[in-house]
């Protein structure tokens, strides 16, 4: 069932999405050689925990999980995509690309963002990776218009898909067992948003839905294998995977991303 937030809601997810992207960028300003995944894990916690918010996906238990995530950040190197779970003995060297992804509760509310950052330099493929990805995600929320438009969920899929399409035929595999999803009043709500689809189908975007957008792009093919800890997915050829996330607010024209500083 898809919820219509109350203006009410949107006044605190807007809140929340400030709060969740201003601790998430002083996560990015973290990120460098010797630091441990467990490390950028650590100094989330305290920033919301500052704030007065909760960290939404610490203990948090998707359906068919067996055990609870037990970080309140994902961290995922190099291969692997999403849900990485942050360790001590797990450093970062320069040259490698890692995806943090955090969720914040705020007054009751739920927002999601994710980004992946270069630790120091990276290769020129890495680099292409990121951006590309970054861009897909602009693409997919430029076409998240409610109102007159129309548009539907199968358009972000189409538009998302069409463009990593033009970036290189084949060269990039787009996930698709992974989506984007309905957030606000839980972590994970209708509809979900494949990063591929069909123009028109799906549901229709409507004005007050709050949706999580989140391209995940793999340098190879799009195929991923989930881990024994039951939470990290990685690409199946091992190459390296990008993702970028926000939280936006359908309108009756252009989408507000919420979780912008
Ligand atoms: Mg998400």
């Amino acid at each position: 069932m898809i919820i219509i937030k109350t203006p009410k809601e949107i006044e605190i997810l807007r809140e929340g999405g400030r709060r969740l992207a201003t601790v998430l960028h002083k996560v990015k300003e973290k990120v460098a050689p010797g630091v441990s995944t467990k490390d950028l894990d650590t100094y989330a916690q305290n920033l919301i925990k500052e704030m007065g918010d909760t960290p939404a996906f610490l203990n948090y238990r998707p359906a068919g999980a067996e055990i609870p995530f037990p970080a309140a950040l994902c961290v995922s190197v190099n291969d692997e995509v999403v849900h990485g779970i942050p360790r001590k003995d797990r450093i970062l060297k320069e040259g490698d690309i890692v995806s943090i992804d955090l969720g914040l509760k705020h007054n009751g509310l739920f927002t999601d963002m994710a980004m992946t950052v270069p630790v120091g330099v990276v290769s020129d493929g890495s680099k292409a990776l990121l951006e590309i990805t970054e861009q897909a995600l602009q693409v997919g929320i430029d076409v998240a218009q409610g109102g007159k438009t129309g548009n539907t969920v199968g358009d972000i899929g189409y538009a998302v898909e069409s463009f990593i399409r033009s970036k290189g035929g084949g060269k990039y595999g787009i996930v698709e067992v992974l989506s984007g999803h309905g957030v606000g009043r839980y972590v994970h709500e209708d509809p979900y948003i494949p990063n591929f689809g069909k123009r028109g189908k799906g549901e229709k975007l409507i004005p007050g839905m709050v949706i999580a957008l989140e391209p995940m792009i793999n340098n190879g093919t799009k195929n991923v294998t989930l881990d024994a800890d039951g939470y990290t997915f990685r690409t199946a050829d091992g190459k390296r995977s990008a993702h970028f996330e926000h939280t936006i607010l359908i309108t009756e024209g252009e989408p507000e991303i919420l979780t912008k500083v």
